[in-house]
């Protein structure tokens, strides 16, 4: 009689060739999943490099092109894009300005590159003199973000990014009813054909750090977890997302990633239907990246063991700062 245990079965049968191994693998990931971050600041002049995260730029309008050309030769399909103002004010003004860093960015993108899928952060956090991700009232004797004011300017904000040419809108401000709010100002506006990709579940985590540098967002006082997830709560997690599926969003996304596989695979599981985008943090990414000049990590083996976990936890895609040298390694095939 057949037995299905030792020494029948042998699950090391099919680890023993490469091309096997190949064939019998659940997870990919694909140049196709992954998105790159981009940070537009100034007019003229040359990059600039940020602080705290190695390798990496603010690009002024200028260099755009040369950005651009470089990011398709990769074959990078899609970029996310955040724009950091020369001047910043209360309500964030340059954000919704049709000759706003970020509408500028999107149409010099659009110059060099029709078939780039450019994602727009929306948000407030880059462009307030204060940091925070909205219009700021006063309750209960502090500083707090007015939720249904920063509404209004979300749409006002979102339209304007369309209108520049975003293919995809994505709010990360955690102001309950964005999304509501930004699709009914986009069908009223004729962008009916536009997708929200919601950051749905976002924390409130030190893993930020190095892009509020890069975003030059930090919060002047105070800190975000009036409006972002306490990083102990997962099914709260579930709350936010059934909370944006009713209100029409039309991709969900977890931030960060590789600390919260598990929100991820609860989302994943909750709505399998919806596509899920995991944001691979900039803190995530500083941490491979210190690792490996210390020589303590292989950087490569460590990014692509770190990008399919998320894949295998659920992600549909990710965004990353890893996404060029994803690229340049050869290692994911277009899809
Ligand atoms: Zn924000």
């Amino acid at each position: 009689m057949m037995t299905t245990l030792f020494p029948t079965l042998r699950l090391r049968r099919l680890r023993q060739h490469p091309v096997l191994r190949d064939l019998i693998r659940e997870t990919e990931v694909n140049l196709g999943d992954l998105i790159l971050p981009l940070f537009i600041k100034g007019e003229e002049g040359e990059k600039v490099a940020i602080r705290s995260m190695p390798g990496w730029f603010h690009i002024p309008l200028s260099k755009i092109k040369e950005e651009v050309e470089e990011i398709v030769a990769l074959g990078i399909t899609s970029v996310m894009l955040f724009g950091i103002p020369p001047h910043k004010d209360a309500v964030g003004s340059n954000s919704y300005d049709e000759f706003g860093i970020i509408q500028k960015g999107i149409r010099k993108i659009r110059e060099v590159s029709s078939d780039l899928l450019i994602m727009s952060d929306v948000c407030f956090c880059e462009y307030t003199d204060h940091g925070h991700c909205g219009f700021i009232t006063e309750r209960l004797g502090r500083p707090d973000v007015d939720n249904d004011r920063t509404l209004e300017l979300l749409v006002k904000q979102a339209i304007s990014h369309v209108q520049a040419g975003a293919n995809v809108l994505a709010p990360s401000g955690m102001i309950d009813g964005a999304v509501r709010a930004i699709r009914a100002g986009l069908d009223a506006s004729g962008f009916e054909h536009i997708p929200i990709l919601s950051h749905s579940v976002k924390y409130n985590t030190c893993l930020y750090g190095p892009f509020r540098d890069a975003a030059e967002g930090a919060p002047l006082f105070g800190d975000r977890s009036s409006h972002q997830m306490d990083s102990a709560n997962a099914l709260e997690a579930l709350r936010e997302v059934q909370m944006d599926v009713e209100e029409g969003v039309d991709m969900l996304m977890v931030k960060p990633a590789h600390a919260y596989l598990d929100v991820i695979y609860r989302v994943k599981q909750s709505c399998p239907h919806i596509p899920l985008g995991a944001y691979h943090t900039s803190g995530e990414f500083g941490m491979i990246k210190a690792a490996a000049e210390k020589g303590w990590l292989d950087e490569k083996k460590a990014v692509i063991e770190i990008l399919r976990a998320i894949r295998r936890a659920g992600a549909d895609f990710i965004i990353t700062y890893y996404a060029k040298e994803a690229a340049q390694w050869g290692l994911f095939a277009q899809k």
